[in-house]
């Protein structure tokens, strides 16, 4: 729908010209020809224009400020006199801009095929009847329904619309939703045409059907996005930090490569040439390579974990947010419970019924006194099973092939039909004579729902259910026995005392009322009359439906995680105080002391009492879904890293709000999903603790990884400082190449295996990090610096001296050339190398030991470790790069001695880990 003039056709035309243009009905396509519209039109999704932005991303690599310092020490390297140096600094700096490229791509393809597991459903009208399909394989003449919440999945004209409001915020930038109706009419400015409405946009309220006059690229939005790129993503904090800190390093190593420099000059009197390479050799050992690929790269792999435990992320950066967060505010009703709703009892005012059976299928009865009852036996009983099954959108179909019965709705909504076939009521055939004139569709606000039926020629009825409290004062009458009488006092106390028994049981009651109004001559004024405040008032009280939702097993242990992690939880909830208080009590959220703030109070409470209340035990009852943007800000204010779930419409500034907005994947709405930042493909509670304990483990492999790569820096460095401090009487135990061969050679695999590295049992058993804790802290420098490094440094002067011995000395002087010197450089590099080894294999834990974690278990580590022998081996016995790296072949005692390294370095670090965890149980 490419002009405006065809989009403006759309809008003016009769609704049945239309369908003759686009070949279809009001009961929309047949299978078959939509098969061959998918065929001929291609899939309903949408490419955006990648344009030049990749190659710009790819040199992005190449101008960082550690790659010019790189760049710039290979031309240096090259003007005085070493070209080998100068070509090898180049060529690391190469393959590892190329390497950050494909890290880049690499998680954007992971982040992208996330989202692409989590389908966008549509009810379509095919073959006459309702199916939900995916929403890419909609075609032009598909007729589907919308409802509040949905995202518009394809350009189309209205037949039908309800009290639609339409943000469409995403194609014209305005705020403001539009209304939007079947009939037309110009509305100002673009898109404003009242009938149509657009891909991209979403259903703010409101119900309706409509026919798709255009999908996928060429919708409106389509062409938008075939002009502009993707947005360019914003670095997370964690990747700010990084870059921060490869500056500070990087300064600091050109510093120390000063130090190095004058000092070469003053003491060993070294040319100023010779100086210079001396130099660069610390600064290009010092900066750290490699480091923002492997977060990139852990950052991947947290998300493709989390992944795996149904927690879908966006954007990499909330894989650390996750890490730091202290408070969850959690919805009950199908994150905390099942959502498996089975109505279990029918309190009528004059009887009360119990119901058999679980689940929904058709599988029990409505009893009195174990007694099975039929609908018809009681007049009462028989109205609410009329009324609860009329105001209902749910279907419950038994799917032909499994036999399992499969939900169009909600589950509370579906319990009530199931309700209703167990006392032998015909749910069609009282729908097909009574048919529905109006909604008035159900909000989280006022939670209830009301539908306008003809009742016969001469009334209508109007059917409400919805929160008792909301309900009952509404209720100036009430049904017993058949007969509408006024409502007393004692009539309200027995409801409300019936209502408050079973929410102490934690079971959830739904309220149902109703009221018959005359019809008038034109209908349409009157059901246009019949609004929220003029249809939801007069009612007669009818009875509650009291169903279960049985709490999810796995949440009390993700709530006792939760605990041991210092993480907060906050329930807040929509249902009545008493029935989350008992189901927060029973899922060990909760102590019986805690504090129950219903929404009434939540909006007289001032601020200052609000942050008091929430530092203590709370629980929020009876809240709309827009209180929950004040309590998650109030907790921010607080210094909290506030996690917040949400699935309808009204949560979405909410989720937006939290620093972790959690949408719910199978019940929640398109808006949630857009607004939040990770979305649970099960709904479940427990998955979003899991999610946190990715998040920490991400984080905490960035530590071990850092460990790591700064342990060979001391080592590195020592021999020159040694070199330096006997004023060239020790000749330099390693050479700036060797240097490199550590540092950008044998170090890197490792290390990319240790971002990868599994959960450490007790990671959910410390409280969430600080905001203003940095990823290099003190302990981790003095760890690095002061524990391996100095241990690896003594191993490998060692090694160095233990060569010289074996030559003679120290009867002959230390051999500064020749054979010999190569010999003894190649040992210090070698044993440096198998200081490593250990290292990676102390570094995967922080005070877990090895043999109770699994020695063997991270394969990319080991796999590490087996190429940087390969390389060490290469580097030493192939003759041509010999010279290059100044080595030597080495003997069998040599192999010897470097295969026992890493054994001491390897107890004496389990010792210590030993320690640690034993101070940490007795104190
Ligand atoms: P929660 O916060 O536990 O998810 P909801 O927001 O789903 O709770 O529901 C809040 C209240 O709205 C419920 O306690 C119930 O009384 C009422 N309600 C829920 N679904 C419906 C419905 N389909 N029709 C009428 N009322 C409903
Ligand atoms: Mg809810």
């Amino acid at each position: 729908m490419a002009t405006t003039k065809k989009r403006q056709w759309y809008a003016e035309a009769d609704l049945s010209e239309v369908e003759q243009e686009l070949a279809t009905s009001a009961t929309g396509l047949t299978q078959k020809v939509a098969e061959e519209r998918l065929q001929r039109d291609g899939d309903n999704t949408i490419n955006r224009a990648q344009g030049q932005s990749q190659l710009k991303v790819f040199l992005m690599n190449f101008v960082s400020l550690m790659a010019i310092l790189l760049w710039v020490s290979g031309l240096i390297a090259i003007l005085s006199g070493t070209l080998e140096l100068g070509i090898a600094i180049w060529l690391v700096n190469v393959i590892n801009g190329c390497f950050s490229f494909w890290q880049q791509h690499q998680a954007q393809k992971a982040t992208d095929s996330l989202m692409a597991m989590l389908p966008t459903y549509t009810q379509v009208y095919r073959d006459g009847k309702v199916q939900k399909l995916d929403a890419k394989d909609l075609v032009v003449g598909d007729v589907f329904q919308l409802q509040a919440g949905d995202a518009v999945p394809v350009d189309a004209r209205l037949m039908t619309a309800t009290s639609m409001q339409v943000d469409q915020s995403a194609l014209t930038g305005e705020p403001v939703p539009e209304s939007k109706r079947a009939d037309y009419r110009q509305g100002d400015g673009e898109f404003a045409e009242s009938n149509l409405i657009y891909a991209g946009t979403t259903v703010g309220a409101g119900t309706g059907t409509a026919v798709a006059i255009a999908t996928g690229m060429h919708t409106e939005f389509g062409q938008i996005a075939a002009l502009t790129q993707q947005q360019g993503k914003q670095n997370s904090p964690l990747q700010l930090e990084l870059n921060r800190l490869t500056k500070q390093i990087s300064v600091i190593a050109i510093g120390i490569g000063l130090a190095f420099f004058v000092a070469a000059i003053w003491f060993v009197h070294y040319p100023v040439a010779k100086s210079f390479i001396f130099a660069l050799g610390m600064i290009v050992a010092f900066i750290p390579e490699g480091l923002l690929p492997t977060v990139t790269l852990s950052l991947a792999h947290g998300v493709q974990r989390m992944a795996k435990r149904h927690a879908l992320v966006k954007e990499l950066s909330s894989v650390e947010t996750l890490g730091e967060t202290t408070v969850i505010c959690s919805d009950k009703t199908g994150t905390l419970t099942q959502n498996q709703m089975t109505v279990n009892h029918v309190w009528l005012p004059h009887q009360t019924y119990t119901v058999s059976g679980q689940g929904y299928v058709n599988n029990g009865e409505i009893q009195l006194n174990g007694a099975p009852v039929a609908y018809q036996d009681d007049a009462d009983l028989a109205r609410l099973l009329r009324v609860s099954t009329l105001n209902n959108d749910t279907r419950v179909q038994l799917d032909p092939k499994t036999q399992q019965p499969k939900l169009l709705g909600t589950p509370t909504e579906a319990a009530l039909m199931i309700l209703a076939e167990k006392a032998g009521f015909d749910v069609d055939a009282e729908t097909a004579k009574t048919p529905r004139l109006k909604e008035l569709p159900f909000d989280s606000d006022r939670k209830r729902m009301t539908t306008i039926h003809q009742h016969d020629a001469r009334t209508l009825s109007i059917c409400v259910k919805g929160s008792l409290s909301d309900l009952l004062p509404l209720c100036p009458t009430i049904q017993i026995a058949g007969q509408a009488r006024p409502m007393t006092d004692k009539d309200r106390q027995a409801i409300n005392d019936a209502n408050q028994h079973y929410a102490a049981q934690g079971l959830r009651s739904l309220a149902v009322a109703y009221r018959a109004v005359p019809a008038e001559a034109d209908q349409q004024a009157q059901l246009d009359g019949l609004t929220i405040e003029t249809a939801e008032q007069q009612l007669t009280f009818l009875g509650l439906t009291v169903m279960a939702d049985p709490p999810r097993p796995e949440v009390i242990e993700a709530v006792q995680k939760c605990h041991d992690a210092s993480i907060r939880i906050i329930m807040v909830t929509g249902d009545s105080s008493l029935t989350a208080k008992s189901i927060a009590v029973k899922i060990g959220l909760n102590t019986d002391k805690v504090r129950v703030v219903t929404g009434t109070e939540l909006a007289a409470m001032p601020d200052d009492e609000l942050k008091t209340a929430l530092k203590g035990e709370i629980l929020f009852a009876r809240v709309a879904p827009e209180q929950k943007y004040r309590i998650v800000s109030t907790l921010q204010s607080l210094g909290e890293i506030v996690a917040s779930t949400g699935d309808g419409v009204n949560d979405a500034p909410a989720l937006k709000k939290a620093d972790i907005g959690v949408a719910m994947g199978v019940t929640g709405t398109d808006v949630a999903k857009d607004a939040a930042d990770m979305i649970l493909t099960d709904d479940n509670f427990a998955s979003i603790v899991a999610a946190i304990e990715e998040g920490r483990t991400v984080y905490s492999n960035l530590q071990k990884f850092l460990l790591y790569i700064f342990n060979s820096n001391v080592p590195e460095a020592i021999p020159s400082v040694l070199f330096l401090f006997s004023r060239g009487l020790v000749p330099l135990p390693l050479t700036v190449m060797q240097i490199l061969t550590v540092d950008l050679g044998t170090d890197m695999l490792p290390a990319l295996g240790l971002g990868a590295e599994r959960a450490e049992p007790g990671i959910m058993q410390q409280p969430p990090r600080a905001k203003t804790a940095h990823l290099l802290n003190k302990h981790l420098v003095w760890k690095a610096f002061a524990w391996y490094g100095l241990l690896a440094s003594a191993v490998s002067t060692g090694a160095y001296f233990f060569t010289n011995w074996q030559a003679g000395w120290p009867r002959q002087a230390l051999a500064g050339s020749g054979i010999g010197y190569a010999r003894a450089t190649t040992m210090t590099l070698a044993a440096i190398v198998f200081c490593q080894i250990a290292a990676a294999i102390n570094c995967r834990t922080t005070v877990t030991s090895l043999f109770k974690f699994g020695l063997f278990s991270n394969k990319r580590v080991w796999a590490g470790i087996g190429f940087e022998i390969v390389l060490l081996a290469v580097l030493v016995y192939v003759p041509v790069l010999q010279p290059i790296f100044n080595t030597a072949p080495l003997m069998l005692n040599d192999w010897l001695f470097l295969c026992a390294i890493p054994i001491p370095i390897f107890l004496i670090e389990e010792a210590r880990k030993w320690l640690v965890r034993r101070k940490t149980i007795t104190s």
